[in-house]
């Protein structure tokens, strides 16, 4: 009879290892296009050290600027926004290691800041687009630079500190989070294979933000196809699949969209070496993309 702790620890693994590759869903690409995998669903070290989060929960496919991404599933899409400063613990501005960051993503030798400046400040945060496709499940669209206009756009919320004051951080609209009678209302009906935005690297950057509060905060809908703004990471898509409980459970549960990195009989990586042993021998396994 294992103990209670191992019990504990049982149930919680079968609990993010049930998942088989999504059946919904289709290509977020138009055939020819083909994505690296930068970034694995896992946990990597370089990540962690890089964003201060503890898990991908998503797939990252490197491709260009301006790629046109397709709507995975039928369902009900909405966008927003959402930015912040990287922050040590004392609450000081996390600055841009770029040894860490081109660990984080091998593709990222040619990102650098000018020479003899910095070193920059870390941003983190996206364009995103987000597709509830019923039973409890959603898939999000991360770094975009622009976004099909007949999508709706929910503007992002300022944070503020504990004295009022405005942060300068962007919070996502609480839209996102809608519960399920909510949402139909406030999103649109896509149908799968349909363009729903363009890849871009928004909201990741180092130096300055992405988003013109000036040009923005009306309430306006951003493009930043034109915008030279500046990144850490190669241009990618960051692909959430997540399942949540419908109609009042608003806390989401990520799942590997292609069932890559948690196959149970496949043996589920015990550590974070065997995560990215298994994540190099992801990046040479057919999509089916
Ligand atoms: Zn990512």
């Amino acid at each position: 009879m294992p103990s209670r702790l191992i019990m504990r620890l049982v149930d919680k693994k079968s609990e993010i290892t049930t998942s088989v590759p999504e059946p919904f869903l289709g290509p977020v690409f138009r055939p020819g296009v083909e994505p690296v995998i930068a970034t694995g669903f896992n946990y990597r070290r370089e990540e962690i050290d890089l964003h201060g989060v503890k898990k991908h929960g998503a797939i990252d496919m490197d491709v260009s600027r301006g790629t046109e991404i397709l709507a995975a599933a039928d369902g009900y899409y909405i966008a927003t926004y959402g930015e912040k400063l990287m922050r040590n613990d004392d609450g000081s501005p996390r600055k841009l290691d770029m040894e860490q960051a081109h660990k984080a993503n091998p593709h990222n030798k040619d990102l650098n800041p000018p020479e003899g400046e910095g070193p920059w400040d870390v941003y983190f945060g996206s364009f995103v687009v987000q597709g509830w496709h019923g039973n409890g499940r959603y898939t999000q669209y991360v770094h975009v630079d622009w976004v099909n206009p007949k999508i709706p756009y929910y503007r992002p919320q300022e944070v503020r500190d504990e004295e009022g004051n405005k942060t300068g951080d962007l919070k996502f609209s609480e839209m996102l989070r809608a519960t399920v009678d909510e949402y139909r209302s406030i999103a649109v009906y896509i149908k799968a294979g349909e363009v729903i935005a363009v890849t871009g690297m928004t909201g990741c950057g180092w130096g300055k933000r992405c988003y013109d509060f000036a040009k923005f905060d009306s309430g306006k809908r951003p493009d930043f196809r034109d915008v030279n703004y500046t990144y850490y990471t190669e241009p990618h898509l960051h692909f959430v699949v997540t399942g949540r409980r419908a109609p009042y459970n608003r806390n989401a549960r990520a799942f590997d969209p292609f069932g890559i990195y948690r196959q149970v009989n496949d043996g589920y990586p015990e550590s974070r070496s065997e995560w990215s042993v298994k994540q190099k021998a992801a990046k040479h396994s057919p999509l089916w993309l």
